[in-house]
């Protein structure tokens, strides 16, 4: 486990903390019961009766999410529902129903003992799997099983949740989330799970404080137990003295206070003291947070991540016709903002659909170097984002770009591809812009060169910094060594933005960098134009634009480039956003860690 021993004389646990917020309240260790379920062996005369117990028990489950179903419409909109929407019909699934009946009349076994059977078997080959997405749907799949062996003891769905308690649990459900929000929980905190998960996304919808992969905070609590969860650090504090009772009582009302004034900020511009606008978009990467497009006040998305939506249903290959349906309403919901899609981002540390496994894979066969080769992967995918062109404005940015000969190669297929559509009689917008990452330092060192084949640039501060510093950015070991903020970084920065505005092209920055609050004055300083991230930041992220003047944002630019010493440059920073937008700050000893 992740865990700094002690605050005060209390345990602290560390986890992802994946809706932000602030709780202080009691535990309730909500353990899902293991059903042990007997293999019992059913007469053959008693057979029927068993089938039918099977099928009532597969009715109430139907029962149960249609309810689930329609709480979700209400309270979180027709996207959110798709979840229960897809439990609904794994239950008749035509490789689990059948499956379940077969096995109770080939064996002559009990309803719950097949249930358990078939669909533990489908499960662990999902939890065997590459994809974060499939291991994920192994969790639906654990829903439907409890949700079934309960009915066929009858037993209650929703053990009695205390009101006014932080649910702690192993791993929690989409469906839990729903109905322990409905009860008024104050957070939840898990085990396992991951920022993309769909409880994840469905706690943040919900304004529910969460953290997940906390890696054994059930083992470290009980029920009753007093806990804060910081949703902003990601940390549990267990048993919390006075003092520090205190103080996140006070961060409690500060955070908010800001979630207050953020709403109001929402329908505000994005401007500086002196009147220069600022874009501020959308990173997104599933359906359910469209709408948050709107509550955050993103003007369109500067990236949409396909590697999940592409990998929806467990399938490398969605057809064209599937995505073509999915990007239509991602283009519709962002109306009248752009839609920037990315194609596929495979490889790195997403998975590669091949199965191939390679010694150093974030400098091997990843992103457009993948797309390039396997046709079969970018024709459906580039046909149905032009297509979805038709409906709205659309651009199309390439992920790790190294070579001009790269944007060549694809420019001229794009080429290909609308003069097929044209042929074929299919409407989209024949000026599509097609961009790239600037996420590979060859890409930023010669950036005159791709801006005068490109449209737009997309700098890309997550890749770009761990491959100009040489620091992998997933390894725990070099992360104290992954700094976004180190003047070579900030100098890659500074070429691509002068580039681009030296060819008349637009330049925005979608990694993780936007968020940093402390960051946001330098960045623009050095000519970034539009910052594209988490819709939740957008308001605090307006925040400092509302309250610096470009020209202040120049300065410390200037300084940032040639600091010496970047932790005396980072107090320079924090001063003056301490100074100018105070009440941000208060994030600045949570996820800002560069
Ligand atoms: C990046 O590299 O900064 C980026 C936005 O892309 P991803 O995090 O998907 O690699
Ligand atoms: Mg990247």
């Amino acid at each position: 486990m992740l865990s700094t021993p002690k605050i005060g004389s209390a345990a602290l646990v560390k986890g992802i903390a994946v809706s932000p917020g602030i709780a202080i309240g009691p535990v309730y260790l909500y353990a899902k019961v293991a059903f042990d379920v007997e293999k019992r062996i059913i007469e053959t005369a008693a057979l029927n009766n068993e089938l039918t117990r099977f099928e009532d028990a597969v009715r109430r489950a139907e029962r149960d999410l249609n309810k689930i179903i329609s709480i979700t419409r209400e309270k979180l909109g027709e996207h959110s529902a798709t979840i229960f929407e897809a439990q609904l019909l794994m239950l008749r699934d035509h490789a689990l129903y059948p499956e379940v009946v077969s096995f109770i009349e080939k064996n002559c076994v009990n309803a719950g003992f097949a249930v358990v059977t078939v669909m533990g078997m489908h499960r662990r080959k999902m939890e065997a799997a590459d994809s974060e997405y499939l291991r994920e749907r192994a969790n639906d799949l654990l829903d439907i099983q409890d949700r079934l062996i309960r009915h066929l003891r009858r037993g209650r769905i929703l053990s009695a949740v205390d009101e006014n308690s932080i649910v702690v649990s192993e791993n929690l459900t989409a469906a839990d989330i729903i109905l322990f929000s409905r009860k008024g929980i104050l957070g939840c905190v898990t085990d396992f799970g991951g920022p993309t998960s769909h409880v994840s996304i469905m706690a943040r919808a919900l304004h529910v404080p969460a953290i997940v992969s906390t890696h054994g905070v059930t083992s470290e609590v009980k029920s009753g137990d007093l806990i804060v969860l910081d949703g902003i650090r990601g940390e549990v504090i267990i048993n919390p003295d006075e003092e520090t009772l205190a103080h996140y009582v006070n961060k409690r009302e500060r955070y908010s206070r800001l979630v207050q004034e953020d709403k109001a900020i929402v329908p505000l511009p994005a401007e500086t003291l002196d009147g220069h606008h600022v874009g501020l978009q959308a990173n997104l990467e599933l359906r359910e947070e469209l709408v948050q497009l709107a509550e955050y006040g993103a003007e369109g998305i500067g990236l949409y991540r396909t590697e999940m939506a592409l990998l929806m249903e467990g399938r490398t290959l969605v057809t064209e016709a599937e995505q073509f349906s999915q990007y239509v309403e991602v283009v519709q919901a962002a109306l009248p903002g752009t839609t920037t899609f990315r194609i596929l981002d495979l490889g790195g540390d997403k998975m590669l659909p091949m199965g191939n496994r390679e010694h150093n894979p974030f400098l091997g066969w990843r992103g457009i170097r993948i797309m390039l080769d396997k046709l079969d992967l970018l024709m459906p995918q580039l046909r149905a984002m032009l297509r979805a062109s038709a409906f709205g404005p659309v651009r199309i940015l390439l992920p790790m770009v190294s070579s001009i000969r790269e944007v060549r190669t694809f420019r001229s297929i794009m080429n290909q591809t609308m003069e097929d559509l044209k042929n074929e009689g299919i409407d989209f917008d024949p000026h599509v812009p097609m961009g790239v990452m600037v996420e590979v330092p060859s890409v930023a060192l010669a950036a005159d060169q791709f801006a005068r084949e490109t449209d737009f640039f997309s700098i890309g501060t997550n890749d770009l910094t761990q491959y100009v510093l040489a620091v992998d950015r997933g390894n725990d070991l070099v992360a104290h060594l992954y700094d976004e903020l180190h003047p070579a970084v900030l100098q890659l920065i500074q070429m691509t933005t002068k580039a681009a505005k030296a060819a008349g092209i637009s330049v925005s920055l979608c990694g993780e960098l936007a968020t940093n609050m402390r960051a946001i004055p330098v960045l623009l300083g050095l000519g970034v134009d539009t910052f594209s991230a988490s819709p939740i930041y957008l308001p605090g992220m307006k925040r400092v634009i509302r309250a610096m003047r470009l020209s202040e944002g120049q300065a410390l630019a200037k300084r940032a480039l040639i600091a010496s010493d970047p932790e005396e440059f980072r107090a320079v920073m924090d001063k003056w956003l301490e100074e100018h937008a105070c009440g941000v700050s208060f994030f600045l000893d949570g996820k800002q860690t560069t």
